[in-house]
């Protein structure tokens, strides 16, 4: 089970660097001081598509003043992308079938982190000195230890929660390990910020549909609204009582009202006039929604910190012989209308924006150089962390205005 050398190692170094109080501690903290500060915000399933005209029409404020102010563009997923395989490969920038997340079940059990096979991200940033914040993160249960803390996210264990479906636990109805890690946090979390849900709402089965669609789609998204409110008031509690130089927080909203409500017109494959004329508005009212969280963050973000933004795919209407009737990744019970699993991952690319000290401004990449494999390499860059050698993205030098070499005053960083 523990097979993994790193975690043994990890562990061993962590206990022994911050979780033990000693002589080492106020040296710790001091050198903190001085590390790069990164806030790393994933949007699941961001769509340019869907951005884009917002943007055009000002819905979207605190996006564009990101993206005015730093560097933007297409990000390359793998094909057939799901949120567990890309967060995963987020993390460790190594392949699925390496790094051992293959998808929302891995041999018949629900993806978890004792799955994982290769050091991820947040052991590597602990391991080094860099305190790591990390909240509503998929395939993140249960929460390992880390240098800070960290919240799971997409596939908590919770009462009648399925193997491999989606579920949306709240904060006292996870079973089957911690979703806090440390566990002394969850009171603090309950008493500042509630019983908050770990995971947007799982969509409504379809043998609930017929004759109740219109009280379906309005209670279902009100639920969407009142867990999206939930995390904007998480992050801004661990923004502002436990600021960590490396911070990574995700949203899932976006994704599953895109599955379902994508608001695109007739003679579309799964289009259902009964369900997809009540909320037109509903998919891109996320992206409103998701700009005002962002607007939360950026109260967070000074010019000392490095911000990105980032989606694990796009996601796009099905298309002739696709069927609306199975999208097995989230149960398979859902009627949807647009998907992400594509085989050609390029037709739906994610979103990349980065604004901060050394990166450029007001930058487009075009094409899809920056990939999914690259987001590890780039975090380790900024705090000069050696990229160890399984992982297979790079450092995305292009958007650095010095590319690349200066932007972190401690250990040179590998180009
Ligand atoms: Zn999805």
């Amino acid at each position: 089970m523990n097979s993994g050398k790193w975690k043994i190692v990890g562990y061993v170094l962590l206990f022994a660097a911050f979780l033990t109080p000693g002589p080492a501690h106020g040296q710790e903290e001091h050198k903190a001081q001085s590390k790069p500060r990164v806030v790393l915000f994933g949007i699941n399933g961001a769509e340019w598509d869907i951005i884009k005209p917002l943007l055009l029409r000002g819905e979207m404020p605190n996006l564009a003043r990101v993206i005015e102010r730093g560097v933007s563009g297409k990000m390359r997923t793998i094909s057939a992308p799901n949120c567990p395989k890309i967060y995963s490969i987020f993390e460790t920038s190594t392949p699925p079938q390496e790094n051992g997340i293959t998808g929302f079940l891995v041999h018949g059990a629900t993806a978890n982190t004792s799955m994982l096979r290769t050091q991820p991200l947040w052991s590597l940033l602990s391991q080094n000195g860099v305190s790591v914040g990390m909240a509503n993160v998929p395939a993140t249960f249960p929460a390992k230890p880390v240098n800070g803390y960290m919240i799971s996210g997409m596939l908590t264990r919770g009462k009648d929660c399925e193997d491999g479906v989606l579920c949306s636990p709240k904060v006292s109805e996870v079973t089957r390990g911690d979703a806090v890690y440390p566990r002394s946090m969850v009171q603090e979390l309950e008493k500042n910020v509630g019983d908050f849900h770990i995971d947007c709402a799982r969509m409504p089965e379809a043998k609930d549909l017929p004759g109740h669609e219109v009280a379906t789609v309005y209670s279902w998204l009100a639920q969407v609204t009142k867990i999206r409110e939930e995390q904007r008031r998480l992050f801004d509690y661990l923004l502002a009582n436990h600021p960590t130089d490396f911070t990574f927080f995700v949203q899932s909203c976006e994704d599953r009202v895109g599955h379902w409500l994508y608001p695109i017109q007739p003679y579309n494959v799964g289009y259902n006039s009964k369900v997809h004329t009540i909320q037109v508005n509903a998919f891109p009212d996320q992206y409103r929604a998701m700009d005002k969280v962002l607007g939360t963050i950026l109260r967070h973000v000074d010019e000392n910190t490095v911000l990105m933004i980032i989606s694990d795919h796009g996601i796009k209407p099905l298309r002739e012989g696709e069927s609306h009737a199975a999208h097995m990744d989230h149960g398979g019970t859902t009627p949807i209308i647009a998907k992400h699993d594509f085989e050609d991952g390029d037709d739906v690319p994610g979103v990349f924006i980065a604004m901060g000290p050394g990166i450029k401004k007001g930058v487009r990449v075009t094409g899809l150089p920056m990939s999914v494999f690259d987001i590890a390499p780039t975090i380790l860059h900024f705090y000069g962390i050696a990229q160890p050698p399984q992982m297979q993205g790079r450092v995305l030098t292009e958007i650095f205005e010095d590319a690349g070499t200066g932007v972190t005053t401690s250990a040179s960083a590998p180009d």
